[in-house]
């Protein structure tokens, strides 16, 4: 029999302890040093069609349930002081091009007779090229706030050097051929690349803590009279929404998989970028349009629509949101796909805010083509309370997941 010194065996001893604590403390008291792995946690035995029709007669309850103002016994009026109101450092923000000047003179007179004529905050208007004059004196006859024109400077604007042109012009034909809105458009790609990630770090916007963003041509119905910048303020809400859908599958096919790339990296370490109360089951459900869950690997493709979106710029620049989507940017997605900044900053606050941060602010009388919120309210002109959209676009609606899965009892019971 061999006899194996009793040195050795002491040191084998230490080498098998050590090894297994390390071991242990990785597997076991470090849990987050392994891959991520998010469930989606409700499950229903019903049919598919079964499902939508459940989701869209709910919202259209919800939709058609009187409403008024939220009850947070904290909004601020401009009526009640109005020789000295202090703004909150926020502004109204749209890009548009020279030739939408009347779409956006369409939509500026509703919001300044539904909201801003009582408090006078600033709007900023950005494009990718110089407003003209003519754009810049027809704008100020319809508002008395300070009004800012801005480019964009090209280095921003349009996309990086490295990408690679000639996959991008493959991958963008690809994605036409399937239907995809602007999917050969590359403006369109470079405007949703600088929603996604620039937008907040422009030198103008630059001095501002909130926003809210507007399109051309969209409606508002109702007045607004309390300051909603100081209502996301006191509440300490970082993104609020009016409109939540299904985007298509095909635009956004590894948006998903390259999320769960940036999350597994540092050791796993980004995982703890997470929220702790993040909004993982309106990200993760796969119900209502299963096939886009699977296709994307994951996410249900549920977003908030942002060509309406009030929000905390202070979120879009912190760590966690940047690192996050500036490895985004690195992937060439942006360009080789067609990544909307919808979807973007929908997985960024689900992901790396807490829920009860992010508002729908369900009596804000809204209408971009197709979509409609319309809430019940005297305070609202124009449109039909619980029309949302056309009956072949149901399967849509995303906000019914929003209500089912995010929202909690005080969050409802807040109109
Ligand atoms: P959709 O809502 O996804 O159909 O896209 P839109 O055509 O409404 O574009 C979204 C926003 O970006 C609108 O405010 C447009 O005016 C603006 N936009 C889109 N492309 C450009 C562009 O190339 N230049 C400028 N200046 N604005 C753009
Ligand atoms: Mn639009």
């Amino acid at each position: 029999m061999i006899r194996i010194p009793k040195k050795i065996t002491r040191l084998l001893v230490i080498i098998f302890s050590i090894t297994s604590f390390i071991y242990l403390y990785h597997g076991i008291i470090l849990p987050s040093k392994s891959p991520i792995n998010f469930k989606f946690n409700y499950y229903k035995d019903i049919p598919r069609d079964q499902i939508v029709e459940e989701n869209y007669e709910k919202l259209v309850s919800i939709l058609k349930t009187p409403i008024n103002e939220p009850k947070t016994n904290n909004l601020i009026k401009s009526i009640d002081n109005p020789s000295d109101y202090k703004l909150e450092n926020a502004t109204l923000m749209i890009m548009a091009r020279n030739s939408e000047l009347n779409g956006v003179i369409y939509t500026i007179k509703q919001i300044e007779e539904k909201f801003n004529s009582k408090f006078n905050y600033p709007y900023v208007f950005l494009n990718n090229e110089d407003f003209n004059l003519k754009f810049k004196e027809k704008i100020k006859k319809f508002t008395k706030s300070n009004l800012y024109f801005e480019k964009i400077q090209p280095e921003i604007w349009n996309q990086p050097n490295w990408i690679n042109k000639e996959r991008q012009k493959n991958e963008m034909k690809l994605l036409k051929n399937q239907n995809i809105a602007y999917a050969n458009k590359l403006s369109y790609h470079n405007m949703c690349r600088f929603y996604s990630m620039n937008f907040y770090n422009h030198p103008r916007m630059k001095q501002f803590k909130y926003y809210w963003r507007f399109e051309p041509n969209t409606d508002y119905f109702c007045n607004i009279d309390y300051d909603v910048f100081k209502f996301m303020e006191l509440n300490n809400k970082i993104y609020g929404f009016v409109i939540s859908l299904y985007d298509s599958h095909q635009s956004i096919k590894s948006l998903w998989t390259e999320t769960i790339n940036f999350l597994n990296l540092n050791n796993f370490n980004n995982k703890n970028l997470i929220n702790s109360n993040a909004a993982i089951n309106f990200l993760t459900e796969n119900l209502q349009n299963p096939e886009k869950t699977k296709f994307t690997n994951g996410y249900s493709t549920c977003h908030f629509w942002s060509n309406f979106e009030i929000g905390n710029m202070d979120f879009f620049r912190s760590n966690a949101y940047n690192s996050w989507v500036n490895y985004l940017d690195s992937t060439g997605g942006f360009y080789y796909e067609r990544w909307g900044d919808a979807p973007v900053h929908s997985i960024g606050v689900s992901l790396f805010a807490n829920k009860n941060d992010i508002h729908w602010f369900r009596d804000i009388g809204y209408k971009h083509h197709p979509y409609t919120n319309c809430p019940n309210s005297n305070k609202c002109n124009g449109c039909e309370p619980g029309k949302f959209t056309f009956d072949n676009l149901k399967d849509q609606n995303c906000l019914t997941n929003w209500w089912n899965f995010e929202m909690d009892d005080s969050a409802k019971q807040i109109y």
